[in-house]
């Protein structure tokens, strides 16, 4: 059945979908720091990976971006990675309901709700190994690379303008750090969750990405098992639930499939055993994820039939 479901993504018209949703112009582009506020609203980029290792894709689909929350499910796939025990006691896996910055942490515990939020995320990324920041960024920083199957590097711009307008991200690490949580300082703790946002990509790094998660944590282009099969039903299972933020449910309903946005506009999602899929385009609607993004996972989802509560069952 997933082959046959693979069959049909490689087939798939992806120009003709692009074509029609190059036309959507709903949305904002983020401002949060300069760099993101001077990104292209019309690049538009749509990319496929596929079990052998292809990659189809169309548009702008090597334009370069920064992951930001796109970032999140892998770096929560590399503390689970290092330090699987502690993640689970540490950070919750509930989804928030509130924006992807609020200043919240679990009621009773103290913990971050869930890895895909801001506060789970910066706790997370310090339980990647590493004596000190540098060293963590640098372990996320193979880490990702791994996933991309290519070197990926850092726009310490981005990173740098992050750290200094990042005040509810600072609040949060505070927060944490009263409830005796986090343990690193704030700014190192700081320093590391933005360097990790600030990870560049292009659409088609994204697609190999998100099917290394779909094809059991093993990288389809170079053949590496980058993270263990439980590490990827743990990141799936709170991509699914809690990835799209509040848009979380609706999403899952029309959709159905695990993904993660970041505000620089890039979105990738897994069908498990099918394909990864990555899309690019900067507008966001006002929960914070990709407009043309979420409008090309709709469709690629309703006419590949790819909803995971919706796939043909096998008779034999
Ligand atoms: N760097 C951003 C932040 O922490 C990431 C947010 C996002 O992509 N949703 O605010």
């Amino acid at each position: 059945m997933t082959n046959t479901l693979a069959r049909a993504a490689a087939r798939y018209d992806l120009g003709a979908l692009h074509r029609e949703l190059v036309e959507e112009h709903g949305g904002e582009v983020d401002d949060s720091v300069p760099q993101l506020a001077e990104a292209d609203p019309n690049a538009f980029g749509i990319a496929l990976a596929l079990p052998d290792g292809d990659v189809r894709s169309v548009g702008n689909a090597r334009d370069e971006f920064s992951m930001q929350s796109a970032v999140k499910p892998f770096v929560y796939a590399l503390a689970l990675r290092d330090n699987y025990d502690a993640v689970h006691e540490e950070v919750g896996t509930e989804p928030t309901g509130e924006s992807f910055d609020a200043v919240l942490l679990e009621e009773d515990t103290g913990r971050p709700p869930n890895p895909m939020v801001n506060a789970g995320a910066i706790y997370t990324a310090n339980l990647v190994e590493g004596s000190d920041a540098r060293a963590k960024r640098e372990r996320i920083l193979v880490g990702l690379s791994a996933f991309a199957g290519r070197e990926l590097r850092v726009d310490e711009g981005v990173a740098e303008a992050e750290q200094e307008k990042g005040d509810r991200n600072r609040a949060l690490a505070y927060l944490m750090r009263s409830m005796g949580t986090l343990d690193p300082g704030v700014d190192e703790a700081l320093e590391v969750y933005a360097a990790a946002c600030a990870v560049l990509v292009d659409t088609e790094v994204l697609a190999v990405m998100g099917a290394t998660l779909a094809f059991g944590g093993r990288n389809p282009r170079t053949g590496e098992q980058v993270v263990s099969r439980r590490v990827v039903t743990d990141v799936l299972s709170v991509m699914a639930t809690c990835g799209m933020y509040d848009g979380s449910g609706r999403w899952l309903r029309r959709v159905g499939l695990p993904a993660k946005s970041g505000v620089a506009g890039g979105l990738v999602a897994s069908v498990q055993g099918v394909a990864g899929i990555g899309v690019y385009s900067p507008p966001l609607d006002p929960v914070g994820n990709s407009v043309r993004g979420v409008r090309v996972c709709e469709r690629l989802s309703a006419d590949l039939g790819l909803h995971v509560f919706d796939r043909e069952l096998d008779p034999s």
